[in-house]
């Protein structure tokens, strides 16, 4: 079915560093989303309309904000990225994607491991009440390369001081020692056990949901060690313990 757009422009980007920015859009008319969803967004070119798909890191509302890095061969972030206040932009009408809360299972603890613009989900969630009725606790993983990478971090290290005791925000820098979080891979903090260390909480099919969303290659690895746990994909016939979102 052909997509319905929204003719949205764009209220303000925010630069996180070179090439990693949020676009706040305004695009009222949008249908009502859960969060975690992701929109198209995009726009006419030549004989074409170039778009992508996006998970939108805000809860449902007039402005929505994306969470993009510039792939700097890619067709369309490097536009995304020159893009300026009020610059008109295309965002799909409906939202999709089953990588929601609605569609993970209940544990004492949740895990959200992202890798770079993976995060993106993970702060809709955040700022809504779901997440907090649903998991007495939760772990935020961000996997980066360098410290510059690294996004949304006063806003997590907020809710690490309003939810002390039930919420951690971890970052994890592989190619920098990192001071306050940890240096390497998710995968290997997971091997060590320096990530359950640092959380306080274990990493077990009997205590964690886990969501992971971003590389391909880091959901392949955590996956296969999660299946070493006894930990299964959780399906909608079958419960299980983790739901993943690839983005390429
Ligand atoms: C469900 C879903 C949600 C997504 N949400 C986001 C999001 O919130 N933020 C975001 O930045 N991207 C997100 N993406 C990726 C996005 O759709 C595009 O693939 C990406 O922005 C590149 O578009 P492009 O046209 O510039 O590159 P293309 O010309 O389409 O080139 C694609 C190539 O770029 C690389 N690539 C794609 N995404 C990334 C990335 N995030 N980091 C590094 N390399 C990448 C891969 O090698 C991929 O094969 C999501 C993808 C999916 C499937």
């Amino acid at each position: 079915m052909a997509l319905q757009w929204i003719n949205g422009r764009i209220a303000r980007k925010h630069v996180w560093y070179d090439g990693l920015f949020t676009l706040f859009i305004d695009c009222p008319g949008v249908t009502p989303f859960a969060c975690g969803q992701f929109l198209q967004v995009g726009m006419p070119l030549e004989d074409k309309h170039l778009h992508r798909p996006y998970s939108v890191a805000s809860p449902h509302a007039d402005t929505l904000e994306f969470f993009i890095v510039r792939v700097d061969d890619g067709e369309l972030t490097p536009r995304l990225w020159n893009m300026r206040d009020g610059d008109p932009i295309d965002v799909s009408m409906k939202a999709t994607g089953g990588f929601t809360l609605d569609h993970t299972p209940a544990a004492e603890c949740i895990w959200l491991l992202g890798t770079g613009t993976g995060l993106a989900p993970y702060i809709a969630m955040l700022r809504d009440k779901k997440i907090w009725e649903t998991y007495k606790k939760i772990v935020v993983v961000h996997g980066v390369r360098y410290p510059t990478d690294l996004a949304y971090t006063e806003e997590l290290e907020s809710y690490a001081r309003t939810h002390a005791g039930r919420f951690k925000t971890i970052p994890v820098v592989s190619r920098a020692q990192h001071s306050s979080g940890l240096s390497g891979r998710i995968t290997s903090a997971i091997e060590t056990g320096a990530l359950e260390e640092m959380a306080g909480e274990p990493l077990s099919p009997e205590n964690s949901a886990v969501m992971m969303c971003g590389n391909p290659q880091m959901l392949d690895d955590v996956e296969a060690m999660l299946n070493a746990r006894g930990m299964r994909k959780h399906k909608r016939s079958e419960a299980g313990h983790y739901v993943v979102e690839r983005y390429w």
